[in-house]
């Protein structure tokens, strides 16, 4: 096979058609895509209306290069987004992908703090473990030990903190304290650092594919927004897996009073249409960057029209279906089915999430919070055996990526009870071959 992207996981069978919940292969076999392809389509395969707007705007125009026209469509789309930002976030720039969004996202912080004499910022910190995208600028705020340690002689080494993973440090994560003790290390980091060298800090709001649907600490993202304030570091809020309705409201950080200062979107804004991802910043950072002759940065493709009249349609998609309160609506109900899941089968150590980003997390022991043996590579066996029964979800190593796995479960945000149903008996056939074969190897 010359195809290199599909190397590495050995082989699938060929995608034939996809619609709504539901993927076909070329021998026919119907798959419930339980994890979004990666929190990808939110709103389902193959909607027709976006596939109308797709193809009245390519019989318009394909490409028009941002350097020679501006497009109607991504001139919409930038005040469609613009309008569901908080406060004065209404800049909004284009890219293809959620890497080339963070990498915008603080380029933009520094060419920002360089317009406004504050040049000796530059550092971003992020947190352990994270992911952030895998080019070489936003690899080094990634928190994940597989996918940087090969790149590191390559990049910046940027400061860290680490996650506030309450679950695992036996804290109360309803106790604001606990928001606190972990947001407190922030301003530790920032005074370490030197807060006139600290440019950004950059945060998921909800955990993704690093650590699992990590719902921060009651108390967390105020704190950190305050820390930000007083030291004068902006914060970015990566919402390319949280944004566009994921976690039950359009942005996931809208679920907190922590009003960010630039926002990256993307898998859900194209939502599987069209590549296509973006940077939404306050007023305040554009404006002197304008002034001194724009931002020294962009993406050949970035803009397209293509892309733009998708995720326009994708967006209203979303807004026309409420499924930003489906996701809230449909997310309580998988993840009180997750727990049901935990009861029953002990090798769940914990169940997380937010709307329809949730996890759930094998532990050898639930009381010592042991991993199960990094050796018997739990979560891909566990994709492999749902993947056989026709569910997809979607599966990480948990704990900086060296040991523990976990499960996203995150199907898109049109799903109903009867497909949660099929999500779970397909979950609880495979957890009980799963855990037969895992308690007779760890005994063997
Ligand atoms: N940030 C977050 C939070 C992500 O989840 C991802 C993708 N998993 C990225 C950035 C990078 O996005 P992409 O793969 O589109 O470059």
């Amino acid at each position: 096979m010359s195809n290199l992207f599909y190397q590495a996981q050995g082989r699938r069978p060929v995608l034939e058609q996809a619609r709504g919940v539901y993927m076909w292969d070329k021998d026919g076999k119907r798959y419930l895509d339980g994890s979004s392809g990666a929190m990808v389509c939110n709103i389902g395969h193959s909607n027709p209306e976006v596939l109308t707007a797709m193809r009245r705007q390519m019989e318009k125009s394909t490409f028009g290069y941002r350097l020679h026209f501006e497009t109607e469509a991504s001139e919409r789309l930038a005040q469609k987004l613009a309008g569901l930002m908080p406060g004065d976030l209404n800049r909004v720039f284009f890219v293809s992908g959620g890497s080339e969004a963070v990498e915008s996202a603080t380029k933009l912080a520094r060419q920002y703090a360089l317009a406004s004499e504050q040049g000796s910022r530059w550092k971003v910190i992020s947190r352990a473990p994270s992911y952030h995208g895998c080019t070489l600028g936003a690899l080094a705020l990634t928190g994940y030990t597989p996918l940087t340690a090969p790149f590191a002689p390559m990049m910046q080494d940027m400061p860290k903190i680490p996650a506030p993973r309450a679950y695992l440090d036996g804290l109360d994560a309803d106790d604001p304290a606990t928001g606190h003790y972990y947001a407190d290390m922030l301003e530790a980091k920032i005074l370490a650092e030197g807060p006139e060298s600290v440019l950004a800090f950059i945060v998921e709001p909800v955990g993704g594919a690093s650590t699992g649907a990590l719902v921060p600490p009651n108390g967390y993202m105020e704190r950190i927004r305050e820390i930000c304030t007083r030291y004068g570091v902006l914060l970015i809020m990566d919402e390319v897996m949280t944004g566009a309705g994921r976690t039950g409201s359009f942005l996931g950080s809208d679920h907190w009073q922590a009003q960010p200062d630039i926002v990256v979107m993307s898998k859900g804004l194209g939502a599987g249409y069209m590549p296509l991802g973006a940077v939404i910043a306050d007023e305040r950072l554009v404006v002197p960057i304008l002034a001194q002759g724009g931002f020294a940065h962009g993406f050949t493709y970035a803009g397209n029209p293509l892309a733009c009249a998708a995720g326009l349609a994708v967006v209203n998609t979303l807004e026309m279906n409420g499924l930003c309160d489906n996701a809230a609506k449909m997310g309580e109900t998988l993840l009180a089915r997750l727990n049901g899941l935990m009861q029953k089968h002990e090798l769940i150590g914990d169940v997380r999430g937010k709307g329809l980003l949730t996890a759930f997390e094998f532990m050898a022991d639930r009381d010592s919070k042991a991993p199960l043996p990094a050796r018997l590579n739990a979560h891909q066996r566990f994709v492999d055996l749902a993947y056989a029964k026709g569910l997809i979800i979607y599966s990480r190593r948990t704990r900086d990526g060296t040991e523990g796995d976990h499960i996203l479960v995150c199907p898109p945000l049109i799903v109903n009870a009867e497909h949660i149903d099929e999500i779970i008996e397909g979950l609880d056939a495979s957890l009980v071959q799963f855990s037969q074969d895992i308690h007779s190897e760890l005994k063997a």
